[in-house]
């Protein structure tokens, strides 16, 4: 095949370029290692949807201390079809950060507002937040903790309470549902079950790709690669290019880990009801943590819940009794990937300082369950699984280890940093590959550092700035 642009992946950032790219006229292939996924495919139910719509059945996972599970979608639309939908801009102090340390500019209002018009944004209301996340409300407001509804990409929700499983009803605004139809309406062409082994570059300059199918290999010529594969893999690829020679490529990791609590209630909270997430606490997100209220179905609480036998069997006939809310930590801890025989390893080791940063953030966050009412509370803790009664001393009085906890990653981030300079990030200021022309990286791996907040707009809001300077073109006003 031949193009202008081939870009690689169709998640947040590679559906965001496509479309950007061909609706400014270029000829653009996009190449998607996993399959072609709608509607249909989201069953809403874990078990059948887990193996299809997630990489490796949503089994990835890093080795260090804690291991923690790194979920990552697979397919059109990327991770972005099974994410929940909530939809924060880049705060502005690190905004500032990265015009400072790394020399990135550009991020203005007018991208933040095509991408949030593009997707719908708009703030959840209180009844379709349902009661879960009125009981993280109730907890916030009786300590005067400062919160609100998020914004999210989900036009007609339902508030069927399963977006990690993709959405039944069409509602959420994904990559693949806004984007990349938008890229193939303005004459893009999309690959689907077509995995890129190897950038081809030649003197310098980017001169394709070569990817593997089902039905033999495919080489796309273009003199112009985006990639977009996703922080795991970006920088695999990378490597296995011979570009980015960079010593930050697989390195600064960053995974916004995160956990959750659950509250047991005398009243029913039904949390398969309503949107999952769907209310924050940012009280204390200058300490490094954030509260976002986080349902699901009851598989949900079955797979996370840190009871076997017996007391599972309880807690789950007492389920809609229970409410859950997550606790994300804004990492100074990094993790690197690598590949070992083919396959990402990707290693992460909880810091000390992120360790304390998770301890206050539990007893914050018991505190609110209580404040709200709850008669227990269940722990992601492996020493102190639960408390009761309002007493938090066992958790206070511990001497909480990594080992302890069980987390998740769901935002990696980082691992081909863009910095002005060549030793601190593999892309440059405009998400050019330091050292070679015509090869771009516009996902997860590019973002410099942690946000703080979840990632995809800033994601989108950074391949939006990439495709207007491939353009050679001012980001237009809003698309009604
Ligand atoms: C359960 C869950 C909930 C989340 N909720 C939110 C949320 O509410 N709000 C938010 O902002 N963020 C959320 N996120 C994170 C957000 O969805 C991701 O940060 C974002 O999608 C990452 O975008 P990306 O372009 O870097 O990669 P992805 O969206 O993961 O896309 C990468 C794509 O590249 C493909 N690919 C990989 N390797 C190759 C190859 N060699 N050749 C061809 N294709 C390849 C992959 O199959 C994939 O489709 C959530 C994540 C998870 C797992
Ligand atoms: S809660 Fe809304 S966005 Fe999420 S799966 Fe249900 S209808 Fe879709």
């Amino acid at each position: 095949m031949r193009a202008d642009v081939c870009v690689i992946g169709s998640g947040a950032g590679g559906a965001v370029a496509a479309a950007e790219l061909a609706e400014g006229g270029l000829r653009v292939v996009v190449l998607e290692e996993g399959p072609a996924r709608g509607v249909a495919d989201a069953t809403g139910r874990p078990r059948d949807t887990l193996p299809r719509l997630y990489r490796d059945g949503g089994q990835v996972a890093t080795i260090g201390r804690p291991p923690l599970m790194l979920p990552l979608g697979r397919g059109t639309g990327g991770t972005t079809f099974v994410n929940s939908g909530t939809c924060f801009r880049t705060p502005p102090p690190v905004l500032e950060r990265w015009r400072a340390e790394h020399g990135i500019d550009g991020l203005t209002d007018a991208i933040f507002e095509r991408v949030e018009t593009a997707l719908g944004v708009a703030e959840v209301t209180p009844e379709l937040a349902g009661r879960n996340a009125a009981t993280i409300r109730r907890g916030a407001e009786r300590l005067g903790w400062s919160g609100g509804y998020l914004r999210r990409n989900a036009r007609g929700c339902r508030g069927s309470g399963v977006c990690a499983f993709g959405c039944p009803t069409g509602a959420k605004q994904h990559a693949g549902e806004v984007y990349l139809p938008r890229a193939l309406e303005a004459g893009a062409e999309l690959v689907t079950g077509a995995r890129v082994e190897r950038i081809l570059v030649e003197d310098g300059r980017a001169r394709g790709v070569l990817a593997r199918t089902a039905a033999g290999p495919l080489e796309v010529r273009a003199p112009t690669v985006v990639v977009a594969a996703g922080a795991v893999h970006t920088p695999l690829l990378l490597a296995r290019s011979g570009l980015g020679r960079s010593p930050a490529l697989g390195r600064n990791l960053t995974v916004h880990p995160a956990t959750a609590v659950w509250g047991v209630f005398d009243d029913p909270v039904d949390m398969s009801r309503g949107v999952p997430q769907s209310y924050y606490v940012d009280e204390f997100a200058d300490r490094g943590f954030v509260f976002e209220g986080i349902a699901g179905p009851p598989d949900y609480l079955a797979l996370a819940a840190p009871f076997r036998g017996d007391e599972l069997r309880e807690l789950m006939l007492a389920h809609r009794h229970v409410a859950q809310c997550g606790l994300m930590v804004t990492d100074r801890s990094r993790g690197r990937v690598a590949s070992v025989l083919g396959r990402p390893v990707v290693r992460y080791d909880l810091g000390a300082a992120d360790t304390s940063t998770f301890h206050e953030g539990l007893l914050r966050l018991t505190e609110l369950m209580w404040a709200a009412g709850a008669r227990r509370v269940i722990l992601p803790v492996a020493r102190v699984t639960q408390l009761r009664d309002g007493d938090s001393a066992p958790l206070r009085e511990l001497a909480l280890e990594p080992r302890d906890l069980k987390l998740m990653g769901f935002h990696p981030l980082g691992t081909a940093r863009a910095h002005r300079d060549p030793a601190h990030g593999v892309v440059d200021a405009d998400l050019r590959v330091h050292g070679t022309r015509g090869v771009h990286v516009a996902d997860g791996a590019a973002v410099p550092g942690p946000l703080g907040v979840n990632p995809q707009i800033t994601i989108m809001a950074l391949a939006t700035r990439l495709a207007h300077h491939l353009l050679n073109k001012e980001v237009p006003a809003c698309r009604s």
